[in-house]
This record gives C-alpha cells, structure tokens and sequence, in this order.
C-alpha cells in the first residue's frame, strides 16, 4: 500500500477532491453493490461515457462522479466486480465496432464487386 506517499504528495486541493471522494463512496453506502465488500472500491457510471472521463484530471473526475451521483447514474463497485462489468462493457463496445466495421466493408464491396441492386437501411 503506497497510499500514505500519495497523500503526502496530494495538494490541498486534490486533498479536499478525497474528501469529496470519502462523503460520496459513503452516500453510496460504502460497499460494493454487487457482492457488499468494502475493500477497493471503486465508482463506476451505470451509462458508462466510453471512459472519456478517466482522461480528465484526478480533481474534474470527482466532480464529475459528484454530478453524476446528483444525476443517479453512479455505482459503488469493488475492484472485482467493476474489472467484470468493465470487460463485458468494453466486450459490448468492440462488438459494435465490429458490426459497423463490417457494414463499412460490405458497402465498399458493392460499390467495387458486381452491380447488385442492395440497397440498405442506414
Ligand atoms: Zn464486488
């Protein structure tokens, strides 16, 4: 555990950003919502934004928790069961991708290949 050093190097203003962090993760009832464990909690965005805001600063995230608890679209999770529904979220994403890839590729093909009449929903 290196969270003693990391204090040490907080400003005051990320100090006051923990506290924010402290009084939210107790408004959300301190424990995982999934399996109730206490240890290595982590938020987690129930309509997740892509993870455009763990590009932001320590600071802009925890407000950005703060307005989403306000909107209710956040979550307590432990490290465990937030790596799980991270995973099969990201899975989700590049399925997507795939899909829309491959409709991509399908439409290059009908402009080069053989002229078949396809016309698509789009
Ligand atoms: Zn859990």
């Amino acid at each position: 555990m290196r969270s003693g050093e990391r204090i040490r190097n907080m400003s005051l203003r990320s100090l006051r950003a923990a506290g924010v962090r402290a009084w939210l993760r107790s408004q959300l009832g301190g424990r995982c919502r999934k399996c109730g464990a206490t240890d290595h909690l982590e938020f987690h965005l129930k309509v997740g934004d892509g993870a455009k805001h763990h590009l932001m600063s320590a600071k802009d995230r925890v407000y950005f928790y703060v307005q989403q608890f306000v909107a209710g679209n956040l979550d307590l999770l432990c490290g465990g069961c937030h790596g799980l529904l991270t995973v099969a979220q990201s899975r989700a994403r590049r399925l997507e991708r795939l899909y829309s890839g491959s409709r991509g590729v399908s439409s290059v093909a009908a402009t080069t290949g053989t002229s078949t009449p396809h016309t698509r929903l789009e």
